[in-house]
């Protein structure tokens, strides 16, 4: 599978082939059983992002066939580690998750939960659905 683009408005989004594949392979393990979910690090600048990393679920999270809820602890410690690994360079660019369906789309909690996460952070962010079989991209602007 190639690298995903996605854009909105100025600022353009790449996830590594690397990722894309990593994130794929679990859910694919997962077979529709439960959602499963993760942080995405990378770079950005003020017009793109790039996803070179990901987290996946850890003990801490809340999974189940129709929702996941990302509440371990293990996420926010590998940001922070990726973010000093790369002396203050790296960030924190998004989140994905799972959905147990051919060709994903965003439920109204998503919506939600990605409009407070960009008001949060200021900054643009990037997030995907896996689905089946397609996936789902979209950059959220503040
Ligand atoms: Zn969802």
């Amino acid at each position: 599978m190639a690298a995903l683009l996605v854009r909105s408005g100025d600022v353009s989004a790449c996830v590594d082939e690397a990722v894309i594949n990593q994130i794929r392979a679990r859910v694919t393990a997962e077979s529709g059983r439960k959602e499963i979910g993760g942080l995405l690090l990378g770079y950005r600048d003020s017009v793109s992002i790039r996803v070179v990393r990901c987290t996946f679920p850890g003990p801490g999270d809340k999974s189940s066939r129709s929702r996941f809820d990302r509440r371990c602890a293990s996420h926010q410690l590998a940001a922070t580690l990726w973010w000093a690994r790369c002396r203050g360079r790296g960030d924190w660019v998004g989140e994905w998750h799972s959905h147990p369906e051919h060709h994903p789309t965003p439920s109204s909690i998503d919506r939600k939960s990605w409009r407070r996460q960009v008001e949060h952070t200021r900054s643009p962010l990037v997030f995907v659905i896996f689905g089946l079989s397609g996936t789902f991209a979209e950059i959220l602007l503040p």
